[in-house]
């Protein structure tokens, strides 16, 4: 039987009160370290040891993971006959009979379902309860899933897997590659973005950040720049310790790669997107960040590839296209909801902050928030961009205030006709004598104002006193 963690006991309860209360579609929060296959794995288990004729649904997005996640239920020692693990296209154009009727269907990797496939499942299958499985559960442009799901649980932070354990510590670095952004659909166009790299030979800036004898996960913006970044490495150490892959590389070959990364043949994979969810790779203590991107799912996805725990490792997070200033930092604590985009929790006054992260000027660290002091080195930073401009605001504004109110005082205090036209002349007004005319009208209108309340005042008085 699988054993659970005492924060993943917790998790299940938390999800079958909600399947108590009525909710059919329950969308399950588990971060990367949370232990999702752990999870998945005693729901299937629990759920078909109930009854012996109940019957599990696994669905996973990329036909590879149907083999690798039926062997990581046999490792947990699950009997696999009565789970089926496919794919959600194949599940969904299927007509519902061609399938034993399943009476709980797992969603992997739920922010990945699509409108229209899930629409025919949840129909086909109208009185089955759905766990959806995300560690980010918003679609590619950052949307919520919506009404995909009716209810969201969710578990512990990464900042508290950290604290307990079951992360690695990790320091993050931006220096950042100079690129001009341009959108395509949902995200960057990453063709756009490699050009640039090419042009301008970055893969000579990367390369200083490289330790060769760490292992270390490279996420280019493509496939030609991953693998020149994969010979540029090897050009320069001269040993053969870095590889490109993607998915067009052979199966065998694959797992060649991915054999000789664990024993440390190879210290360097650089990919693009490959490495992501689900894809199993030993554990590694850099991750560098070549890719741009304005989707949260796939920078948390890809900054913490390298933060499986291991007694004494800080991983090392290098970005170097800036997206930390999207999306801030990876054990940020986030407000996930159904119904709008991912938020930041930031302790203090979080909405008056007008960056996410800064990066130390002396030990180049990149940390939460806009304060001055470094939490690493106590190195003071100074303003940001936006302070300095408000201050200057302010100070202006001030200024501003003083010179009105001397300007006031001049005109006030200037006797007749004969002083306003000088003022008037001096301050180069269009029409100083017509100027100094409408100030003495105004002037006058006041006094007038002013003695007509006094005579009011008076009469009161009077008629005060009469009665
Ligand atoms: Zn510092």
């Amino acid at each position: 039987m699988v054993s659970l963690r005492s924060y993943q006991s917790d998790f299940i309860r938390k999800i079958r009160i909600a399947f108590s209360q009525k909710k059919r579609k329950v969308c399950c929060v588990a971060g990367c370290g949370a232990g999702k296959t752990v999870l998945a794995s005693f729901m299937c288990a629990s759920h078909n040891d109930k009854n012996e004729n109940n019957y599990c649904w696994f669905l996973v997005h990329r036909q590879e993971l149907i083999e690798q996640t039926l062997n990581t239920f046999k490792m947990f020692g699950l009997n696999t006959d009565r789970i089926f693990v496919g794919m959600y296209q194949t599940v969904s154009r299927r007509s519902s009979e061609t399938f034993r009727k399943p009476t709980l269907i797992i969603c992997d990797e739920a922010h990945h379902i699509l409108a229209k496939s899930w629409k025919k499942i949840i129909d086909a299958f109208e009185d089955v309860p759905i766990v959806g499985l995300t560690a980010t559960p918003c679609r590619s442009d950052n949307k919520p899933l919506g009404n995909a799901f009716d209810e969201l649980c969710t578990t512990v932070s990464v900042k508290w897997l950290i604290e307990h354990k079951y992360l690695s510590n990790f320091e993050y670095y931006a220096p950042k590659i100079e690129f001009e952004e341009r959108r395509k659909g949902t995200d960057f166009d990453q063709m756009f973005i490699t050009s640039q790299f090419m042009e301008r030979k970055i893969y000579g800036d990367v390369l200083k950040y490289i330790n060769p004898n760490k292992k270390t996960i490279i996420y280019c913006p493509s496939i030609p720049f991953s693998k020149l970044m994969a010979d540029k490495i090897n050009e320069h150490f001269a040993n053969n310790i870095a590889v490109h892959f993607d998915g067009d590389t052979p199966k065998k070959e694959r797992a060649n790669i991915i054999e000789n990364f664990r024993n440390g043949n190879i210290k360097i994979l650089c990919n693009v997107d490959l490495i992501g969810e689900g894809f199993d790779v030993p554990d590694c203590e850099y991750c560098i960040l070549l890719r741009p991107t304005l989707s949260l799912s796939l920078f948390i996805q890809q900054s913490m590839r390298c933060m499986r725990y291991k007694e004494g490792k800080t991983a090392m997070i290098i970005d170097m296209v800036g997206n930390c200033y999207r999306h801030g930092l990876p054990d940020d604590d986030r407000d996930w909801s159904l119904e709008f985009k991912p938020r930041l929790i930031r302790e203090k006054n979080a909405d008056s902050q007008d960056v996410i992260v800064r990066q130390c000027k002396k030990c180049f660290r990149v940390y939460k928030g806009n304060g001055r002091i470094c939490p690493y080195c106590f190195n003071d930073n100074g303003k940001t961009k936006k302070q300095i401009e408000e201050d200057e605001k302010a100070e202006l504004e001030r200024i501003n205030a003083i010179d009105k109110r001397n300007k006031n005082i001049e005109v006030a205090t200037a006797k007749d006709f004969g002083e306003l036209v000088k003022i008037g002349i001096a301050r180069k007004y269009k029409d100083p004598a017509f100027w100094a005319t409408k100030v003495l009208q105004s002037r006058k209108a006041k006094e007038l104002a002013k003695e007509k309340r006094r005579a009011e005042r008076e009469a009161k008085k009077q008629s005060k006193q009469k009665i």
